[in-house]
């Protein structure tokens, strides 16, 4: 006799950075809530939890703090006090600076994998939230009354849910199976991802270097090392990646510069082809799409999972706002897709302009950024739009972004 279905009123399909962030904001909401991830976090081959660093926003420590697990993250998060960005073997550079911002700082740096642990940790005391990993889910079929997941791996008759939420990446099997298309630009482009040891201290510096290559982001790290995302053309990057560590230390060096002293050593070297996507709609029957599912985005800002974690905050608020409804039901998810939309389209706006206009081998474009640079080096208003970009504060934010409760109590104001 088949198995039956496991029943819950949310079934969010990946357990990664944004899908994990989803659940736990969610636990403390009275839904029952399934998570099906392929991958637990404590495997070496996670997708979203792997040796890659992340530059956090104020906003998303504010979520995270609303979430519970910041104070294990801050642990081993390194804080951003200025971002110097400059153009190899040109004359403009320019800098935000935290204290002109009047903030402790423009964002944190964090190993993938400790945010990971934190979320699954908490995760696992959660009493109302069921982890299912590893499985995957092959196929997701829908109804007016809910959406079944087939699964590959565990839990044999599948799960039923009111709500499917894809968190599943770039990739989405549930965004193709809820019938929503996606636009993929391919930028020729490959990220090659290391953490260095320079000879001096980072100071809480992040640099993004433009090369002709492609840009060089090198952020300030735990232990006085840094993290580096070298984007080159895919045959460049496989030829250093194929370097021995000395050779490879010789050619970043010639591309980064100097302003940290020498390289020393390096880690483990990772490739990413970078992509941008784009889901055509962030909502479907029954399915709310989020994180990398929604907008997969270039690195180059260090923006897409503060987007994606912004998703996952404003479909939770939406939730918590309709207590007693289907989670399902078509108003609520057009009203996340809907207040999602300016924020998306804003971010997907600028990091693919940022790509294209320092992506440009063209003499007039390579003179007018550097001018810009100076000029935004000069520009007071500039510095702080930016600085509040990556501060987190674009568009009209969810509460758990505003450091506020997710969930209302019942006499409460709105706030
Ligand atoms: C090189 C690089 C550097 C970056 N740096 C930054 C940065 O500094 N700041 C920033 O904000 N963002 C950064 N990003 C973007 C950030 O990594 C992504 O936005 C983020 O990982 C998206 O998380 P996600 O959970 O939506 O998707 P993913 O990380 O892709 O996770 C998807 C999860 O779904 C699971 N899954 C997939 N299919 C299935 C299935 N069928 N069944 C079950 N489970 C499934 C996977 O195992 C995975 O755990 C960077 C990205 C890259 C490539």
């Amino acid at each position: 006799m088949p198995s039956a279905a496991l029943e819950c009123d949310v079934a969010i399909v990946g357990g990664g950075m944004v899908g994990a962030s989803l659940a736990l904001a969610l636990s403390a909401l009275p839904l029952e809530v399934v998570v099906v991830e392929a991958t637990p976090p404590e495997d070496d081959s996670q997708p979203s939890f792997d040796t890659r660093t992340t530059a956090l926003s104020n906003g998303t420590r504010r979520v995270f703090e609303g979430l519970g697990v910041w104070d294990e993250i801050a642990r081993e998060a390194t804080p951003i006090r200025r971002i110097h960005v400059s153009d190899r073997g040109r004359f403009g550079s320019a800098v935000i600076d935290a204290a002109e911002q009047q903030v402790a700082a423009l964002g944190y740096v964090v190993e993938n994998r400790v945010i990971g642990r934190a979320l699954w940790r908490r995760l696992r005391l959660s009493p109302r939230t069921r982890l299912i990993a590893p499985a995957t889910v092959t196929q997701a079929r829908g109804s007016a009354a809910g959406v079944h997941l087939d699964l590959d791996g565990a839990a044999a008759g599948g799960v039923g849910a009111r709500l499917i939420v894809a968190a599943d990446g770039a990739g989405s099997l549930v965004r193709t199976c809820a019938g929503v298309g996606a636009e993929r630009w391919d930028y020729g482009q490959t990220a090659v991802i290391c953490q260095l040891t320079p000879e001096r201290f980072h100071d809480h510096v992040a640099y993004e270097r433009f090369t002709p290559a492609g840009p060089i982001a090198v952020l300030p790290a735990p232990a006085g090392r840094v993290g580096a995302v070298w984007t080159l053309t895919p045959e460049e990057a496989a030829r250093v990646m194929a370097l021995p560590d000395e050779a490879f230390l010789a050619e970043l060096q010639q591309s980064f510069g100097w302003r940290l002293g020498r390289l020393k050593a390096v880690t483990r070297r990772v490739a990413y082809p970078l992509a941008l996507t784009r889901a055509d709609a962030a909502h479907a029957p029954r399915t709310a799409i989020i994180g990398a599912a929604a907008q997969g985005l270039h690195p180059i800002a260090g923006q897409g999972f503060n987007l994606g974690l912004r998703d996952a905050a404003t479909l939770a608020e939406v939730l918590a706002d309709a207590p007693g409804e289907d989670p399902g039901a078509e108003p609520l998810l057009a009203r996340y897709a809907q207040w999602r939309h300016t924020d998306r389209r804003a971010l997907i706006a600028f990091t693919d302009g940022l790509v294209r206009l320092f992506g440009s081998p063209l003499l007039p474009v390579q003179i007018a950024r550097n001018v810009g640079l100076v000029l935004f080096d000069l520009s007071p208003p500039a510095k702080s739009a930016m600085a509040k970009l990556s501060l987190g504060f674009a568009g009209r934010q969810p509460r758990l972004a505003r450091g506020l409760p997710l969930a209302v109590p019942a006499t409460g104001e709105r706030p």
